[in-house]
């Protein structure tokens, strides 16, 4: 989670919203990290998990990653949650909740609909209280 931690702060300097991601393989190498890109890549869709997903199935030749653990500061929206569950991730530990926008504890609640194919082992609350701050600290300095 730190390592997450540190690319969700590089992406609040990129005036991106602080949110970051890594993927381990099955061997607990890190596979690939990022966060968030939607600014820079003009892309709605260049969420940190996103990312992270689209460069380990490059990495790993597939578009399935089992046995593979998505670790991410915020709790991943619906979007992101359909993903991971399209790429059979294994684990997924999240840090700060999100009932605005998360859709696993909240709202979509994704991996608990019965059209969810692929639910992975959820962990969630992981270093929250600092993944929560990064995100407060980077609205507070927009407004
Ligand atoms: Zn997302």
């Amino acid at each position: 989670m730190d390592q997450a931690l540190a690319e969700a702060r590089a992406a609040a300097l990129r005036g991106e919203v602080p949110v970051g991601a890594v993927l381990i393989d099955p061997s607990g190498r890190v596979i690939a990290a990022d966060g968030n890109r939607t600014r820079e890549l003009l892309d709605p869709t260049a969420h940190a998990e996103i990312q992270v997903i689209r460069a380990a199935c490059r990495a790993a030749g597939s578009q399935r990653l089992p046995g593979h653990a998505l670790w991410v500061t915020l709790e991943p929206c619906p979007m992101c949650a359909a993903a991971i569950s399209a790429a059979r991730i294994e684990l997924l530990y999240y840090g700060a909740d999100d009932p605005r926008m998360g859709g696993v504890a909240h709202g979509a609640r994704v991996f608990d609909h019965p059209q969810c194919h692929h639910r992975p082992q959820v962990y969630d609350g992981i270093n929250a209280g600092e993944s929560r701050a990064l995100l407060q600290d980077f609205f507070a300095k927009r407004r």
